[in-house]
């Protein structure tokens, strides 16, 4: 079981979990999000697994902090495991656009779900990609987590959004995505509904944010074509960083929604990629400077990062012939 402990220097909380330890690298009995395992459906497209050692679990006692310095409390929540396709050596970037679409839905019908629960406050949808990353699994698979309570940088972004929203009478997303599509350097693909860029201010290197045209809160308040839309330009966004060095790229995918409960119409949907391939060769690792100071180093630039991605032929990795990259039906 795993339980909350409060940071009072950096007034946040610390998820304990111990039995997480024990966690295998890749169990000997084989990939449980195979079928033929036994714990997933023998005939799946996507599917929703219960994380075998979850951060947040409904049996874990409930959050509910006491004032003090000592404090810890309940991290009762919950922790799913998205499984993007059976095939257990599909990229992510390989996955067809149907089969993103699939993703997409799932997404959205867990966040409703999970939005409903009176425990949960925050509906976080991420993906950890490569071994880099430090993955245990290499079967492709991303995870939602039901937050107790609204995570440190959500509650930092809206408070952001929503000063803005007060001073300007405007959207901080709508506004930043204008700006970029007027610049029009940083821009990398886009389609009817959403626009990928690399952002001015990235972080990460090749740091990707996928924005909806439209000012829109969360996946739940998508139409069938934004939808549609969603999933045609992740999974070309992610066959361009696939090619981009010639490798799978190791990444986190972030979707950031607006809180679980509560209005905030200051909030804008987005999907933020962070890949922590700096060049071919050399990985970005969170040191000193990012992990002491909160300062992030990032040592190239956003322009130049986003033309070559913007160069970058969309096309997978293991399809010889070129530009498919949709036929995942026959895998
Ligand atoms: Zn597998
Ligand atoms: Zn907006």
């Amino acid at each position: 079981m795993s339980e909350l402990r409060w940071h009072p220097l950096l007034r946040e909380w610390v998820v304990v979990a111990a039995h997480r330890q024990d966690r295998p690298q890749m169990p000997a009995e084989g990939c449980p999000f195979c079928p033929g395992s036994g714990r997933v459906p023998e005939d799946y497209d996507v599917y929703l697994y219960p994380n075998d050692f979850p951060a947040f679990s409904l049996d874990n006692p409930p959050f509910s902090p006491e004032p003090g310095l000592f404090r810890s409390t309940g991290a009762r929540g919950l922790t799913d495991v998205v499984l993007y396709h059976p095939n257990h050596n599909l990229a992510p970037s390989e996955l067809s656009r149907e089969h993103w679409r699939k993703v997409v839905d799932l997404w959205t019908r867990r966040t409703r779900e999970l939005q409903q629960q009176p425990e949960i406050q925050y509906v976080f949808v991420f993906e950890n990609t490569g071994a880099a990353i430090g993955v245990t699994m290499p079967h492709p698979h991303g995870q939602i987590y039901g937050f107790p309570f609204l995570p440190p940088l959500a509650e930092r972004e809206l408070g952001a959004a929503r000063e803005h929203w007060q001073q300007t009478g405007r959207c901080l997303y709508c506004d930043i995505l204008g700006g970029e599509i007027a610049d029009g350097r940083r821009l990398v693909a886009a389609n009817a509904s959403f626009c990928g860029f690399v952002p001015f201010f990235a972080r990460w290197p090749a740091e990707v944010q996928i924005y909806p045209r439209r000012h829109t809160e969360a996946l739940t308040r998508f139409s069938e074509a934004e939808a549609e839309d969603l999933a045609a330009l992740i999974k070309l966004v992610r066959m361009k960083y696939d090619n981009l060095y010639g490798l799978p790229m190791p990444l986190m995918m972030i979707l950031r929604q607006s809180p679980a409960k509560g209005e905030h119409p200051y909030f804008h949907f987005h999907v933020e990629f962070y890949p922590i391939q700096r060049s071919a060769a050399k990985l970005k690792y969170l040191a000193g400077i990012e992990s002491g100071a909160g300062t992030f180093l990032n040592d190239t630039v956003a322009e130049e990062r986003a033309r070559e991605l913007r160069e970058t032929e969309p096309r997978t990795l293991t399809d010889g012939s070129g530009l498919s990259g949709t036929a995942d039906e026959n895998r």
